[in-house]
């Protein structure tokens, strides 16, 4: 009996245990729904995670607007990335268009040749010699050039005989344009004898061939006192001479192109033009010692008109003789 006794009382302590447990089980289903307040109040261990989302809620600025109360409506705006420029190499104008120049009836003497060494410049004028008198054929005396640079651009170290050489090239594809023969001095950047006597002597034996129309020397100016003087000046030999309708003839044009150009012809004792036995004149395109000429007179468009106004001008003397 003391046997039964015994599991008789385990069993209605193991109910009563039953009970209880149900009891709270049943209170907490009322109250909450769930556990876990009573999790949170201690009955069973603080989850950890609880904590550190209120101090991070607490830390963090006040909620932002657009996340908690975003309309719906508003869709996010696309923003799009500016188009950045992305540089690039400067690049130079591109050069102007030159003439067409025709085919010469003599195959082995087109009517310019502007590239070349001093043998070439040579073999050029023994060519043209060739031709019938019935040919027109212009000197076109490139000033300077290789140890003879000339006058030097005040603001852009340019030399005189660079530019002489840039000038004679075009004016000379004008003139073949037109189909008058050309005879340059020099073709490229080189001075057509060893020292400046013999340069200078080597011009004039040309100057006073006899198979030349015209002489065109072409030059540029400086002044180093006044930086202020520009403009364009023809230069003639003497007035009342061929070389002075030729110089009017060609300073008319270029005072259409340009406005600084000087209207008058000058004159003056001067190698290039005193010494060619055919009218002559020299070309001063403007003035190195002044600023906004010096870049001018480097500018590719520029010089194309200059030519063009020069070449205009000495085709309407040849064709009112
Ligand atoms: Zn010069």
């Amino acid at each position: 009996m003391r046997q039964q006794d015994l599991i008789r009382k385990v069993l209605v302590v193991g109910i009563l245990v039953l009970i209880v447990l149900l009891v709270i089980l049943l209170a907490c289903l009322i109250t909450n729904g769930t556990c876990s307040n009573a999790v949170n109040n201690g009955i069973l261990p603080m989850n950890s995670a609880a904590p550190t989302a209120v101090i991070d809620a607490e830390n963090s600025a006040s909620p932002e607007p657009a996340e908690s109360s975003a309309p719906v409506t508003e869709t996010p705006e696309i923003v799009t990335p500016e188009p950045t420029a992305v540089p690039t190499e400067p690049t130079e104008p591109p050069e102007p268009q030159g003439p067409v120049i025709p085919q010469s009836p003599y195959p082995s003497i087109p009517y310019c040749v502007t590239e070349g060494t001093m043998q070439d410049v040579h073999t050029r004028l023994e060519y043209l010699k060739q031709l019938p008198k019935s040919e027109t054929i212009i000197l076109l005396d490139v000033g300077h050039g290789g140890f003879d640079g000339g006058t030097v651009g005040i603001d852009t170290n340019a030399t005189e005989a660079d530019i002489n050489l840039a000038i004679s090239r075009k004016l000379a594809e004008y003139f073949a344009s037109k189909r008058y023969y050309v005879f340059m001095t020099r073709m490229g950047d080189y001075a057509c004898a060893s020292d400046k006597n013999s340069d200078m002597r080597w011009r004039k034996n040309v100057m006073k061939l006899d198979i030349f129309d015209i002489s065109v020397s072409i030059h540029q100016n400086a002044l180093g006192t006044d930086r202020s003087v520009c403009g364009a000046r023809v230069y003639s030999y003497k007035n009342g001479t061929e070389g002075e309708k030729l110089a009017k003839a060609v300073i008319e044009e270029i005072t259409k192109i340009s406005s600084t150009a000087r209207k008058n012809v000058y004159t003056g004792n001067l190698m290039v033009v005193r010494e060619p036995i055919c009218p002559a004149i020299l070309v001063e395109c403007g003035f190195l010692s002044n600023h906004d000429e010096e870049l001018l007179l480097q500018d590719p468009n520029y010089q194309q008109q200059l030519v063009q106004a020069i070449a205009d001008g000495a085709e309407n003397y040849l064709k009112s003789r």
